[in-house]
């Protein structure tokens, strides 16, 4: 985590105290962040009327990408012909590799493992009775991602893959995207886009407002330093401090809402 150190204003006594020299200051380097396996820092879990989005946002990038296609005709190219082999039953949101994909709900793991068009899934059943379906994720399974195990809403399940639609150990099939499908308690199929999508607009929007606060906190360092360029510059002592302070309350803010596996 970068730090103003050191003399920011040198005076020179060979020409006066008037004189003042500027000491280079190292550049300021970028927050202190969480490395996920696919080299990014992540955004915890927000958690919104005790539900969690499933995939965890990357804190400096772009936002996920997904349309509604729950119920979409699925074709399949059979004897030199296209077929519809069934009806899309969840919806694919498509990420970064090796994002963190969460529970949405507190419940109990129901199943956990490899099956042959899901790839590595895992099952959730939630308090609230219904079946949370995750599937394509990468080998690496989460710790709590067992059988039987209690898993709480934004607890980890794995990591977000291509896996699937082959014998154990296919990918690479279609891009990298988590299938999630919501079952009722009767068992038939839902379609989770509201509950996607509202969980969805209340994550980015507390991004986006955490950014802007990173942002405004760093712009502010970044505004203080140039006043030691500057006629009537507060002491060097005062400006560290001040520098300091705007980039502890920076660094800060992004860790309290990086992710931590
Ligand atoms: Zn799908």
């Amino acid at each position: 985590m970068a730090r103003v150190k050191g003399p920011l204003i040198r005076r020179s006594s060979l020409v006066g105290a008037a004189a003042v020299i500027i000491v280079a200051l190292g550049p300021i380097s970028p927050a202190a962040s969480i490395q996920s396996e696919a080299g990014s820092a992540y955004m915890k879990p927000v958690l919104i009327e005790g539900k969690a989005f499933p995939v965890l946002l990357p804190i400096d990038g772009r936002w996920l990408n997904w349309r509604d296609t729950y119920g979409a005709p699925r074709m399949r190219f059979e004897g030199g012909v296209w077929r519809q082999t069934g009806r899309h039953q969840g919806i694919d949101i498509y990420a970064e590799r090796g994002s963190p994909v969460v529970s949405i709900v507190p419940g109990t793991v129901e199943n956990a493992g490899w099956t042959f068009y899901s790839g590595w899934r895992v099952g959730v059943r939630g308090d609230d009775g219904r079946y949370y379906f995750y599937a394509h994720l990468l080998r690496s399974l989460a710790p709590g991602a067992v059988v039987g195990a209690r898993v709480s809403a934004g607890q980890a399940l794995g990591h977000l893959g291509s896996s699937g639609y082959g014998p154990e150990g296919t990918s690479e099939e279609f891009p990298p995207h988590l299938h999630f499908g919501l079952q009722e308690r009767t068992g038939s199929w839902a379609n989770p886009q509201q509950m996607l999508q509202e969980l969805y607009a209340t994550t980015v929007a507390r991004l986006e407002d955490t950014r802007r606060r990173i942002d405004e906190a760093g712009l502010r360092a970044e505004v203080l330093r140039s006043r030691a360029y500057l006629p009537g510059a507060p002491p060097p002592d005062a400006l560290v401090s001040a520098v300091n302070g705007a980039l502890a309350e920076r660094d800060s803010l992004r860790s309290s809402i990086a992710w931590e596996s």
